[in-house]
């Protein structure tokens, strides 16, 4: 199954995605996560792009491009994938149409103030990579910014700021909800309420699948 789940920052894309991914045992492809780590490894493309990330600015349509085709042939995505991030703008949409045909397009859908209270609240483990949400029920069983596995103090992303937030948001109004329509229009849309905890939108996914 070949799967894109679109949603504005913090509707919990890659929460989600991460649970159906092990559920359908197809690879979930994050483009934020491929791109924090060609930063975290000093990359040509990685030193490039750090900063305006930070700051909530999207990567080139032409990097985003080339970084999907390559990873969607990969020999684990040849039976589906999900695809978490991608396409943001018009021009990615429709370079996706020529590499793949896509199942269906989740829209996860989330009021703002849930949006802003996810996005802040959002940490993971520097060393098992769990995530975890200090403003949700995803938070920590001590309460504290600590990991429940590995102790250490967990980290929040760079662009996970007030500013950098409000640019994200403005871009995603101005360059990827456009895209809920192009999917509409060709039928594959599925709108799911982002509202609740993981386990329920999970099965509202699984639902509408
Ligand atoms: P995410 O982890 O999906 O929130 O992505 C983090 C950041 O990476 C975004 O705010 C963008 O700056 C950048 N990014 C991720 N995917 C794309 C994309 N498809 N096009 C442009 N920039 C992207």
């Amino acid at each position: 199954m070949k799967l894109i789940f679109l949603g504005a920052p913090g509707a919990g894309k890659g929460t989600i995605a991460t649970i159906i991914s092990k559920k359908l045992n197809i690879p979930h492809i994050s483009t934020g996560e491929i791109l924090r780590n060609e930063i975290k490894e000093k990359t040509l493309l990685g030193l490039k792009i750090e900063k305006q990330i930070a700051e909530g600015k999207f990567a080139s349509d032409y990097n985003m491009i080339e970084i999907v085709k390559k990873r969607i042939s990969q020999s684990d995505a040849k039976n589906g994938f999900i695809l978490d991030g991608f396409p943001r703008t018009s021009k990615q949409a429709e370079e996706l149409q020529n590499i793949a045909k896509l199942d269906a397009v989740i829209n996860l859908v989330a009021d703002d103030e849930t949006l802003i209270k996810r996005l802040l609240g959002r940490r993971s483990c520097p060393e098992c990579k769990k995530e975890y949400n200090m403003a949700t029920s995803m938070i920590t069983k001590s309460g504290k910014e600590i990991c429940d596995i590995c102790n250490v103090p967990l980290s929040k992303r760079a662009d996970d700021n007030e500013q950098a937030i409000r640019t994200r948001q403005e871009i995603y109004n101005k360059e990827t909800k456009i895209l809920i329509d192009f999917y509409k229009k060709k039928g594959i849309l599925k709108e799911v309420n982002g509202e609740g905890n993981p386990e329920i939108i999970t099965e509202r996914v699984m639902k509408v699948l």
